[in-house]
């Protein structure tokens, strides 16, 4: 295939927040230092040099961006401060971006305007939505979230919302691995992608490969937000209904045990929502770390919409629980404030931006695995190849 160059390529990824990567020389000081680069999978040096040089297909199928968990470590070393951690994430934004096919992703992270536009406006349509439908006779003389609005009617919403959510990302990651893979995403068997799915779920649940950074309390962070986030998100899209009737529902009127499995959860979730997401706030404003020197203004978003949906999530809970009755009023009016800002951080953020990183990561860590092991096995593994071969001539590639 002809290498296409691209003259506009650096401008382009400059409007997902790449500033200073035109200072690099290409030293190739970042790459060494970087504790996640290797031989094979070389980076940010590279991933700098494909940009300045306009090749936009090499660019795309690129697994590297994934690869980098921005610790900020060559970005300390660069002689040049071109920021290569830094041009990194903003090439995520960009990858990201590249793989929505529904180019809501490219608005989102290149316009300040729309991001703020597309939050604001859903959420207000979400409160609207509360006034028109939500139950005409709420008890107001106790916090009973049932008379406010049916439980059933949240639950098909959010059964729904789950559903299109997971298409859109998942479509998203398909791309991805089309781009990454090239013409060997058919050509590999499906075993050698099957053999990596304990990989998959260990990457997934410890994103294992951050702690080989030196900075290891990047990694806490970032496991911590993960997991408290996800946990939240099982308790609101899967136990929410309580799985179809085989276990309590997680949204109920009833209060529960302090130490009742839903409760713990929710503790858990709310304490590393919240500690993670200021922990990162009061890194940004400080600029105390590499990776907290350049904040987009999508981070910013990301991270307040998650403190948000966390605190509200408490003061629920606290308006509900005071005294015998509760604060029926109060509770009502922030459950509604809760919703506004918990369904467009998911809505926006899990198949267009920050969340979706959560697939792509482990995704690419697994393709680059199958990939290498394809590899291995036609160099060193006859009868593989020759299946290979015999496969190919059958199907005239
Ligand atoms: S980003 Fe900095 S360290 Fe890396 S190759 Fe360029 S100049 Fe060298
Ligand atoms: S930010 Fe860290 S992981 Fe990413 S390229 Fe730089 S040194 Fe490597």
């Amino acid at each position: 295939m002809a290498t296409r160059l691209d003259p506009n390529l650096k401008k382009e990824v400059k409007e997902y927040g790449i500033k200073d990567s035109d200072k690099c020389m290409q030293c190739g000081l970042c790459s060494a230092v970087c504790p996640l680069a290797t031989t094979e999978e070389s980076f940010p040096r590279k991933m700098i040099r494909l940009t300045q040089m306009g090749l936009r297909d090499k660019l795309i199928a690129s697994p590297e961006p994934w690869l980098c968990y921005y610790c900020g470590e060559c970005s300390d070393f660069c002689p040049r401060g071109a920021e290569p951690g830094e041009t990194m994430m903003g090439l995520r934004r960009y990858l990201t971006a590249q793989y929505d096919w529904t180019g809501f992703s490219k608005r989102f992270y290149t316009s300040e305007k729309f991001e703020i536009f597309s939050i604001v406006g859903f959420a207000l349509l979400i409160g609207l939505g509360f006034l028109l439908f939500a139950g005409d006779s709420p008890d107001m003389e106790k916090a009973r979230l049932s008379t406010f609005v049916d439980a059933h009617v949240i639950e098909y919403l959010d059964l729904a919302m789950a559903a299109i959510l997971s298409a859109l990302l998942l479509s998203n990651v398909y791309r991805m691995a089309k781009f990454q893979m090239g013409d060997l995403i058919g050509k590999v068997p499906l075993s050698m992608y099957l053999g990596e799915v304990k990989e998959l779920i260990v990457h997934f649940i410890t994103q294992k490969r951050f702690s080989k950074c030196h900075d290891q309390r990047q990694w806490f962070i970032h496991l911590l937000i993960m997991t408290s986030y996800c946990s939240v998100f099982f308790m609101v899209v899967v136990l929410l209904s309580g799985l179809g009737g085989l276990l309590p529902a997680f949204q109920t009127d009833e209060v529960r045990s302090i130490i009742h499995p839903y409760n713990l959860i929710g503790y858990y979730a709310t304490f590393g929502l919240l500690y993670g997401t200021t922990y990162a706030m009061i890194g940004r404003l400080r600029k105390n770390r590499p990776a907290y020197k350049h904040t987009h203004s999508t981070d910013w978003c990301f991270l307040i919409l998650l403190w948000l949906t966390a605190f509200t999530g408490i003061l629920i809970n606290a308006f509900r629980s005071i005294g015998v009755d509760g604060l029926p009023l109060a509770t009502y009016v922030i459950y509604v404030l809760h919703l506004m800002v918990a369904v467009p951080m998911l809505v926006f953020e899990v198949p267009f931006a920050k969340w979706s990183h959560l697939a792509f990561r482990p995704v690419t860590i697994v393709l680059t695995n199958v990939k290498k092991k394809y590899h291995e096995n036609l160099k060193f593994n006859p009868s593989f190849a020759k299946q290979v071969e015999n496969k190919s001539v059958g199907t005239g590639n």
